[in-house]
C-alpha cells in the first residue's frame, strides 16, 4: 500500500464541488483529511493523506491536475520515541521496507530511519504511539495550515 501526504489547492470556482468523493470512486484510493481551510482570497487548501496502489494515486493526481487543483507532495519523516518504546516488536511485522526489525540474539527492536519510506503503517500498530510522523519542515505549507503535525 502506497501512502503519501499532499497539500491540495483548489481554485475558488470549484471549492464547493465533491472532488474528493469523485477521486475515491474513480481511482479506488482511501483518504484522510488532516486539515482543510479556505484562505482569505477564497482559495481552498487541504492537507490530505492518500492510500492506495501507486498507479491509482498517480491517475488520481492527473485527474486533479485536469481540474486545475494543484497537488504538492509533503515529505514526511518518522521518529521513534525511545522512552516510550518497550520493544514489543509489533511494528517489525508490518514495516514493508525493513526499517524496523529485531536484532538477534539480543532481540532488540532496531529502527533504521534511512530505510524508512514514511508509509506510516508502524504509527497505527504501535500500542504506545512511540512511532511519530512529522511533516518535513522544508515543505512549503501555507502559513494558515503549517501548524499541522
Ligand atoms: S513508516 Fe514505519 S512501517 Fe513505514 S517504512 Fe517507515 S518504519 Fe517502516
Ligand atoms: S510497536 Fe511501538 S513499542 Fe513496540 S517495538 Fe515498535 S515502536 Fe516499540
Amino acid at each position: 500500500m502506497y501512502t503519501r501526504i499532499y497539500v491540495l489547492r483548489f481554485p475558488k470556482d470549484i471549492v464547493e464541488q465533491p472532488i474528493i468523493c469523485q477521486l475515491v470512486k474513480q481511482f479506488d484510493v482511501e483518504f484522510n483529511i488532516l486539515k482543510a481551510t479556505i484562505l482569505p482570497q477564497h482559495e481552498g487548501v487541504m492537507i490530505l493523506e492518500l492510500q492506495g496502489h501507486k498507479e491509482n494515486i498517480k491517475k488520481g493526481l492527473k485527474f486533479l491536475k485536469g481540474l486545475n487543483v494543484k497537488a504538492e507532495s509533503v515529505a514526511t519523516s518518522i521518529h521513534r520515541d525511545d522512552d516510550k518504546c518497550f520493544q514489543c516488536g509489533a511494528c517489525t511485522g508490518i514495516c514493508p521496507t525493513g526499517a524496523l526489525y529485531i536484532m538477534r540474539p539480543e532481540m532488540n527492536v532496531v529502527f533504521e530511519p534511512e530505510k524508512c519510506s514514511g508509509c506510516g503503517l508502524c504509527v497505527t500498530v504501535c500500542p504506545v504511539r512511540a512511532m511519530e510522523v512529522f511533516l518535513d519542515r522544508n515543505s512549503s505549507l501555507p502559513e494558515s495550515v503549517a501548524e499541522v503535525h
